[in-house]
């Protein structure tokens, strides 16, 4: 059961307080309390974190193994020793802050990509989630495994639509390819767009132009996701 009361000098923290949660959130439940004890103490107290600078390309390849190979030892309760044991979860740490893509990866119907746009000043994040519509069944797992929670991947994401009815049916940012034709959803607008305007924008600032140098990427990298298919008829699968 849940406590409600509120007590001096107690603090709770994760499963305690919010019920069943992730471990991130408890992590970060944990994080808040060690706060709120030192500023307690002491109301001039700040966090201060100095994380040390790592080559990017360097660090990517080192997640992409951590990935691969998640693994937790020695168990504490059995074998503790806290240099070794802080070692270890130091190693195996996932970095999401820098990679996160846990969308793609849990995704029964890889509908979520991520879109490699490293080298584009535009861009803070190696990658850049995209969403496939046509893939979708909406059945909620990118959002919650989603670790930073800062929406729903597969309503938020831009999104490549196969179907002209599809993008209007749907509110998500994105993109219709037709021959010459690209229709786009931006900030809650639907309109056609040339090429042209679209390499214009994406030369911009800000959240338009990065929408339309993801698109732009995107096109070049896998021109196959895009284009129109066969509207869905009853009992036969695409
Ligand atoms: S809601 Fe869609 S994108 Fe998200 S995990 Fe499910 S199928 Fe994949
Ligand atoms: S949408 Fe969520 S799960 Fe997907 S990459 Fe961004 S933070 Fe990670």
């Amino acid at each position: 059961m849940r406590r409600t009361e509120e007590k001096e000098n107690d603090f709770l923290a994760g499963y305690s307080r919010t019920g069943a949660s992730t471990i991130g959130e408890c992590i970060a439940d944990g994080r808040r309390v060690a706060d709120a004890i030192c500023t307690k103490d002491d109301g001039q107290w700040r966090r201060e974190e100095s994380i040390p600078f790592m080559d990017p390309e360097i660090r990517l390849q080192e997640i992409s193994v951590k990935k691969g190979a998640i693994e937790a030892k020695p168990n504490p309760r059995c074998d503790y020793d806290p240099a070794t044991f802080g070692a270890t979860e130091k190693a195996r740490c996932l970095e999401c802050d820098f990679v996160c893509n846990k969308c793609v990866d849990v995704c029964p119907n890889r509908a979520n990509i991520a879109v490699p746009v490293r080298g584009n000043p535009l861009f803070s994040d190696p990658f850049e989630i995209v969403h496939i519509d046509a893939y979708c069944n909406e059945c909620g797992n990118c959002g919650h495994f989603c670790p930073w929670h800062t929406g729903v991947p597969y309503v938020d994401k831009p999104t490549v639509f196969s179907l002209k009815e599809d993008l209007h049916n749907s509110e998500n940012p994105g993109w219709f390819v037709d021959e010459e034709t690209l229709l786009v959803r931006f900030d809650g607008t639907v309109k056609t767009v040339s090429w042209d305007d679209a390499r214009a924008a994406a030369r911009g600032n800000g959240a338009e132009a990065r929408f339309y140098a993801l698109f732009l990427e995107l096109y070049k990298q896998r021109p196959g996701l895009f284009g129109p298919v066969e509207p869905a008829v009853a009992g036969v699968p695409r």
